[in-house]
């Protein structure tokens, strides 16, 4: 079965480059191998994560997300089962939102800046979904 999860983090430090690479390069290898897909959003000290793939795979990989040192806060947005993945052709693909225009933010968010903790899921969709649109996500 199918499922989507949604959660929001907090950075414990800055998410540089490095940081970003290794979880990137975890995340690709690991959710290759697992039938995982979904994208990693970030800006300034915030993650926003989409997941999708099977219920048991998802749950599995959340319960070591959760763990991480790099981010606290973790928040669930969203688990829910779906019919199809929105994500397929992401084994996780990366934004950086401080670096998107704040007039697509402002479309889908209550601020220019991104706070997902006071997002809905579905509005966190919709705009990563316009962002694939407009080729702003990075493989
Ligand atoms: P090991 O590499 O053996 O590490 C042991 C523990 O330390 C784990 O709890 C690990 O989470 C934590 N850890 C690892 N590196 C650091 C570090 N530099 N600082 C502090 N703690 C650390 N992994 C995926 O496979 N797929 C994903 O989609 C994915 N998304 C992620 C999104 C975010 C925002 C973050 C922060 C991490 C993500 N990861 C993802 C990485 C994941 O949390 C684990 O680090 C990774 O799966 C390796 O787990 P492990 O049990 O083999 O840990």
């Amino acid at each position: 079965m199918l499922v989507r999860l949604i959660y929001a983090s907090e950075a414990t430090a800055a998410i540089t480059p490095v940081v970003l690479d290794d979880i990137l390069r975890n995340s690709r290898q690991y959710n290759q191998e697992h039938g995982i897909t979904g994208v990693l959003c970030f800006s300034g000290t915030a993650f926003v994560q989409v997941l999708e793939g099977d219920r048991g795979a998802v749950s599995k990989l959340y319960n070591r997300i959760v763990k991480d040192g790099r981010h606290q806060r973790v928040e669930l947005l969203e688990f829910s089962e779906i019919s199809e993945r929105h994500f397929a052709g992401w084994t996780m693909g990366q934004v950086n939102l401080a670096k998107i225009n704040p007039a697509i933010l402002l479309r889908y968010l209550p601020r220019a800046e991104f706070d997902p903790y006071s997002c809905s899921s579905q509005a966190i969709l919709k705009l990563v979904q316009e962002l694939i649109a407009t080729a702003a996500v990075n493989k």
